[in-house]
């Protein structure tokens, strides 16, 4: 017998992602800009909600272009249909430089050998290439160093085939609130267009500002901002929850696999690190570090089972992770089980997944592995 083409079923471990809720939270940003344009950083695969459809709809609600990190994103994008401009915000390597030209991208650039390839890449494929110069005023990633900006315009600024359509840095410290440090990277990146403006380097586009910025510090906001983690649902630190309403984007289910009952004094999971005090249910749901449900998690955070916590219990492992579910009415193998999302009256966030694991929001969800399924509303 041949085996059949597909599947006839699903596991049932999913993600679903609100597409509805992304474009409300895409207007409420929008709603903090005066005159700026909306980049909607999509990186990472959308913060894993998928970088497709979550970048067709920030187009359909407003956003004026993309920002992912590599190049193969970009090529996603356009394979699908997208003709806003995607900016690259990322250096990549020099042979890349062909693919970032034909795909029509945005290219971020602070290395010589880059602009070069691009420029000549551009002459090549008969394009012109928009590319943007990437400032380094403190977060030390990459960029040019404000002292040796002219000279770098110098080299490369009169390329052909290269339009010089932007400027921008990004901040070391504005979510964690340093406004000092903040203050100070912003004047430098400021000082820094103003000699270059006086040499004869323009650009159109100045930009410095992600989601910290674009909520809370309008006065930097120049001709752009690119949010990313906000779009999402989750404005990055805690302090900011009463400046926005926003709407998280994903919700993490699954179903119990198997229920079982187990006597008081007995060592649960891979070492035994829990150990049941009484009677207990304990319940296994189908997801682990393998899907991106950090080890971290272990006999540490809560899950949603009939409307109720139920506390993750021993460590948690590659494809499996246990919940205690005694305290559960009626609970039975096949029940569904919320990680992120509501169920009932309760809800947990991927902020709360964060705290628990003493991380930030961003690892959350752009940990989450490919092979949980996304499923789009
Ligand atoms: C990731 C990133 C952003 C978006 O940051 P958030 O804090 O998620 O809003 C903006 N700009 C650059 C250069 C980035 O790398």
């Amino acid at each position: 017998m041949p085996h059949p083409a597909t599947l006839t079923s699903n596991g049932p471990t999913i993600a679903e992602v609100d597409l509805n809720a992304f474009q409300e939270n895409v207007r409420t940003l929008k709603g903090f800009i005066e005159n700026s344009r909306f980049m909607a950083v999509i990186k990472t695969n959308a913060y894993g909600h998928g970088v497709v459809p979550v970048g067709r709809a920030a187009v359909r609600a407003g956003a004026d272009c993309l920002g992912v990190t590599m190049v193969e994103e970009g090529a996603q994008l356009r394979a699908s249909g997208i003709d806003v401009p995607i900016h690259i915000l990322s250096s990549i390597m020099s042979w890349q430089a062909a693919d970032a030209v034909a795909y029509d991208l945005t290219s971020s650039v602070s290395s010589l050998d880059l602009t070069n390839a691009l420029s000549r890449e551009a002459v090549r494929q008969e394009k012109n290439h928009p590319v943007h110069l990437k400032i380094d005023t403190g977060l030390h990633r990459f960029g040019i160093q404000p002292e040796e900006a002219i000279e770098f315009c110098r080299d490369v600024y009169d390329l052909p085939g290269l339009d010089w359509e932007g400027i921008y840095t990004h901040f070391s410290s504005a979510d964690e609130g340093k406004w000092v440090r903040t203050e100070e990277q912003f004047a430098l990146f400021m000082e820094t267009i103003a000699k270059l403006n006086a040499h004869g380097y323009d650009f159109p586009i100045r930009h410095a500002g992600a989601s910290t910025i674009t909520i809370e510090r309008k006065d930097m906001h120049l001709d752009m901002v690119r949010p990313g983690v906000a779009l999402f649902g989750y404005p990055p630190e805690h302090r900011q929850e009463n400046m926005i309403s926003l709407k998280p984007v994903m919700s993490l289910k699954s179903r119990l696999l198997h229920v079982h009952e187990l006597p008081p004094n007995t060592p649960v999971g891979y070492g035994g690190s829990y150990v049941t005090s009484d009677n207990e249910k304990i319940a296994v749901v189908p997801i682990g570090h393998g899907d991106g449900y950090h080890r971290a998690l272990s006999n540490n955070g809560e899950m949603l089972v009939g409307g109720r916590r139920a506390p993750i219990i021993g460590e948690v492992s590659l494809d499996q992770t246990l919940i205690d579910v005694t305290a559960v009415p009626d609970v039975r193998a096949g029940d569904e089980v919320v990680l992120m999302g509501n169920q009932e009256a309760d809800s947990i966030s991927a902020r709360d997944v964060s705290d628990w694991m003493g991380s930030i929001v961003d690892e959350v969800l752009a940990g989450l592995k490919e092979r949980v399924e996304r499923i789009y509303k």
